[in-house]
């Protein structure tokens, strides 16, 4: 979905996206010269283990919060604020790259989770 920032209303929108077993929903609303973002990725995501490599699944529930501006923005508040240089805000890209964020963070499987508590413990 696509919405152009400069129609986004104060009164708020919705987004819903959903690929494969992982939803991302969340709304919109305008705050001045910025789109305000609130979102949540959630379902079952495949991920790979960073200790041992195995590919398994796992239930998220990962909230975000973006803003979206068509100007650029000073550097010392570009965190978390997407520049829409073609005025469009693109949820689709927004969701797809939430998701990539989750699955690039570091992950371990339930069996190096359960493995790394011994460890700790001994
Ligand atoms: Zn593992």
């Amino acid at each position: 979905m696509q919405v152009q920032l400069r129609k986004v209303r104060e009164t708020e929108s919705t987004f819903l996206m959903e690929k494969g077993s992982v939803r991302c929903i969340g709304s919109f609303w305008r705050s001045g010269e910025l789109v305000k973002i609130e979102g949540m990725v959630e379902g079952k995501l495949r991920l790979t283990c960073d200790r041992c490599g195995e590919s398994f699944e796992k239930e998220v529930s990962e909230p975000f919060v973006l803003e979206a501006s068509d100007r650029p923005v000073k550097v010392d508040e570009s965190l978390d604020v997407i520049e829409c240089f073609d005025g469009m805000v693109d949820f689709d890209e927004i969701c797809e790259s939430e998701i990539a964020s989750i699955e690039s963070g570091y992950h371990l499987c339930p069996r190096c989770e359960r493995d790394g508590e011994f460890e700790t413990e001994l």
